[in-house]
């Protein structure tokens, strides 16, 4: 069946594709988010650890006390031999979300304002009439398969960009992919309430790191992200043989584990394409330093919707009037996306004793008390580039430098 046309039709119900749904149904424009899932948010992937001033700046501050889970004012850095170096933060800086409670919480605003979300409803493929994007189709409730033609294609289909790839457009890359595991578990011990343990270094995580995030009931999300190898047997090591890890979860009950993939190439080149714009994990719009996608995916969201609303304004759907979109990303994202993926070029080269070597220089240097007042995580070129000013600051960066190039 052939439905009506659609000013925009949104693939994917997640932080970016409802983000997108709000902003231009608050705009008055018709759309429509297809979500392949029965409901919004789940299942859920992700360890929701989000920055308190960018959902500020979002507009989503405070959130509904039912999705926070924890706030945070400390992290503690382990290195694989167990040397840590803390951030004792003067304010809660982080917080940590209950992700299929904040999906939601998104989907209902952009329902309230106008968007219509179609549940199990998976999107087959993209219509496509000489290279311009004219609609998709969808199998709804894995029955009928109909075509929904629109103006604009939004695709937020997260990490599998695999409808991305049919534009032609360059899709994510794999050389850059890390494969993550995340336990729920319940019974931690020696931890800090208002802390976020990070487990640096090749032997436990390598190409990322390991993660525990405590709740206020004594559960926690654990987990770990590998750039090659089985994510599982390194949590069961981390868990098992990590000299803090291995004492804060000895007798820690795993209640659920889930799977899936982090992207953390920085932001794919094109963005665009005729009548169609690519949003959030899809387009890789991730922090290459940390994995974080869901402030990224939200603020570029937006950008993209300003950029739709105009075009369908001005019915304009051509490739050449969404370069705006692109333009406008790499204002607000692209300095930052950069300064990160060079940084992760960095941290991926350190070994486990450099890594050791950098713990216990910034912990003498006063690294800590340098970062005290720190309350911006997501925009890490321009809060290194401030930072760097600051004599412990400029001297960890400066040893990490040599590390690097030198030892
Ligand atoms: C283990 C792990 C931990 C993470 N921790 C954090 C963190 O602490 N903080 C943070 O900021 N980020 C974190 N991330 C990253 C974050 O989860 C993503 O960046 C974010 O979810 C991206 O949002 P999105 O809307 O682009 O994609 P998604 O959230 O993946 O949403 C995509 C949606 O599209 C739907 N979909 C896919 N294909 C189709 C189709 N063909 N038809 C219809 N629907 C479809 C999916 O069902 C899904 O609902 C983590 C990721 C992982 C894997």
């Amino acid at each position: 069946m052939v439905k009506s046309l659609h000013d925009a039709v949104v693939i994917g119900g997640g932080p970016a594709g409802s983000s997108f749904a709000l902003e231009l149904a608050k705009r008055g424009f018709e759309v429509a988010v297809f979500e392949e899932h029965p409901e919004v948010g789940i299942p859920s992937h992700c360890a929701g650890h989000l920055s308190i001033r960018s959902l500020r700046n979002l507009g989503l501050h405070p959130l509904p006390e039912s999705i926070v889970e924890n706030v945070f004012s400390v992290a503690n850095f382990h290195s694989p031999l167990g040397s840590k170096f803390s951030v004792h933060l003067a304010k809660p800086v982080t917080c940590a979300v209950n992700r299929a409670k904040f999906d939601k919480l998104l989907a209902e605003k952009a329902e309230a304002a106008g968007a219509v979300f179609h549940l199990n409803s998976r999107v087959q493929s993209l219509m496509l009439q000489n290279g311009a994007v004219k609609g998709i189709t969808v199998r709804e409730n894995e029955l009928d398969e109909n075509q929904v033609p629109a103006n604009l294609v939004v695709d937020a289909e997260g990490i599998s960009s695999r409808l991305l790839r049919q534009t032609g457009l360059q899709g994510l890359n794999g050389k850059r992919l890390v494969y993550a595991v995340q336990a729920e578990v319940d019974g931690i011990r020696d931890v800090e309430d208002d802390a976020v343990e990070v487990y640096l270094g090749k032997k436990y995580a390598p190409g990322f790191y390991g993660w525990l995030i405590p709740k206020r009931n004594g559960s926690a999300k654990v987990g770990l992200a590998t750039q090659k190898g089985n994510p599982k047997e390194f949590l069961d090591r981390l868990i098992g043989k990590h000299p803090v890890a291995s004492k804060q979860l000895r007798s820690a009950k795993v209640k659920s584990m889930t799977f899936h993939t982090i992207t953390l190439g920085g932001p794919i080149p094109k963005v665009y394409s005729d009548g169609f714009l690519a949003i959030g994990d899809c387009a890789s719009q991730v922090k290459p330093t940390t994995g974080g996608g869901v402030v990224f995916s939200v603020t570029c969201a937006r950008i993209a919707a300003e950029t739709a609303a105009n075009s369908l304004e001005q019915a304009n759907f051509s490739e050449s009037y969404l370069r705006t979109y692109q333009k406008e990303l790499t204002k607000a994202v692209g300095f930052d996306a950069g300064v990160m993926l060079k940084a992760r070029k960095v941290l991926d080269t350190l070994s486990d004793e450099k890594i050791e070597r950098a713990i216990s220089f910034a912990q003498r240097a006063g690294l800590g008390k340098v970062l005290h007042d720190v309350d911006e995580i997501d925009f890490q070129g321009r809060l290194l580039f401030s930072l760097a000013r600051k004599p412990a600051a400029f001297s960890t960066i400066a040893y990490l430098a040599v590390l690097y190039f030198f030892s």
